[in-house]
């Protein structure tokens, strides 16, 4: 079972199921909520995410559309990625916040057209 947490520590959480659809997403609204050239989630069903402390501390934004990023409003990692209209039931993760190794056997790179020149 996988488990991650934030930056300061404060949340925490555990995913009942292995990650799945891996993507390395470049587009603009990932690139600056992470302050990085991408970010990368991986998504479970929501029943398959489980808060073991800090969800209070989760502040909500709404990027675009149905799509609602959540982040640590301690230190600001970002957390979650959810309201695909496509996949409704499911939660994407921030891949880098597992403390647990976890080794995908396929990562997708979407969004390309706005990737970075200094990556
Ligand atoms: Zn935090
Ligand atoms: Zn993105």
């Amino acid at each position: 079972m996988h488990k991650g947490s934030c930056l300061c520590g404060a949340v925490s959480f555990r995913l009942r199921s292995e990650p799945k659809a891996v993507a390395n997403c470049h587009c603009r609204m990932c690139q600056k909520q992470h302050g990085a050239a991408f970010a990368t989630y991986a998504s479970v069903p929501k029943s398959d995410l489980e808060y073991l402390a800090g969800q209070e501390l989760l502040t909500s934004y709404n990027s675009s559309g149905s799509v609602i990023r959540k982040f640590c409003s301690v230190c600001g990692s970002n957390v979650e990625w959810s309201g695909s209209k496509k996949f409704p039931g499911w939660v994407s993760i921030a891949v880098a916040l597992l403390d647990t190794s976890f080794a995908p056997k396929s990562i997708k790179d979407i969004h390309l057209e706005s990737r970075v020149c200094w990556l």
